[in-house]
């Protein structure tokens, strides 16, 4: 299933379910996708239920939002595609070595926006604003030391994001907290796909486009630590909880990293893409 939250004539947002190129309401069964996520595969069944016999509206009248406005940061992974990290460290002048464990940023919950939102451009904030196209998971359930076995029990399903950075500010300092947190730098959607409609995570293409020019293609089978190591990891010692969103990291081709340099400017279109989940299109926007 398909989950959305969408808008029409400006109204309050809603949620609703995908089918192909409609949608179904559903704020009658949950008020919100933080609800949503909370239920059980019963309360799920009864979603998909009551869609059956719902009326759906054309996809092309609503305004897509962020699926889901998370409660607390989005967790991020750094560094975790091999040719990312050669990319990196090599523009860096650093000696290219892998990771031995998970790098774990985060972005403030004010950066989240949706999928067809503007990425703010403010010069006097920073001109080196870069894109990074990720598969994002969407936890399901609270849980603690969760065992790599069962780490895919917690995963409610899959989103697109795009890990905007502001390069000079990821910089500055030792942390990378501030250039990953301005304003509208943290796209996602369109939709978050339930895990069963998702069986095969680790093997999806996936794509960053700026003005239809191909900047990143790669694979998530591609990841140096997968989901399951991933949510083991994070959740070592601190729990996790639903509606928590984890960033899986960025393959190569990000805009610091090529030679010259290239960072979005106003009018710049970025597509971003997973297969099997759909896409997203931000518009750099001078404010
Ligand atoms: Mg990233």
């Amino acid at each position: 299933m398909k989950f959305a939250r969408y808008s029409i004539n400006g109204r309050s947002p809603k949620i609703g379910l995908v089918t192909e190129n409609q949608l179904i309401d559903l704020s009658n069964v949950v008020p919100s996708m933080q609800a949503l996520i909370a239920l059980s595969a019963d309360g799920l069944a009864m979603v998909q239920q009551h869609a059956a016999s719902s009326q759906s509206i054309p996809l092309a009248d609503v305004k897509l939002h962020a699926p889901l406005l998370p409660r607390r940061n989005v967790m991020c992974l750094g560094l975790n595609y091999a040719e990312h990290v050669r990319e990196s460290l090599t523009a860096q002048g650093q000696t290219v070595d892998l990771p031995q464990f998970p790098v774990v940023f985060t972005k403030a919950t004010t950066a989240v926006s949706g999928p067809t939102d503007p990425i703010p451009y403010d010069p006097q904030v920073s001109e080196s604003m870069d894109f990074e196209v990720e598969l994002a998971v969407i936890i399901g359930k609270q849980g603690k030391n969760i065992p790599v076995e069962q780490a895919m029990e917690y995963v409610f399903g899959y989103t697109v994001l795009n890990d905007i950075t502001a390069r000079d500010l990821q910089r500055q300092g030792k942390q990378f907290f501030k250039g990953k947190s301005l304003d509208g730098s943290c796209p996602i959607g369109p939709w978050i796909v339930s895990r069963d409609a998702l069986p095969h995570p680790h093997d999806l293409n996936i794509r960053c486009l700026v003005n239809d020019v191909e900047k990143q293609s790669s694979n998530t089978r591609h990841m140096i630590f997968d989901i399951p190591a991933t949510i083991a990891y994070l959740s070592r010692g601190m729990t996790l909880l639903p509606g928590d969103i984890i960033a899986t990291g960025t393959p190569d081709g990000v805009g610091f990293a090529r030679t010259p340099p290239e960072f979005l400017r106003p009018g710049d279109v970025v597509h971003s893409i997973v297969e099997g989940i759909g896409e997203m299109k931000n518009v750099v926007t001078a404010v």
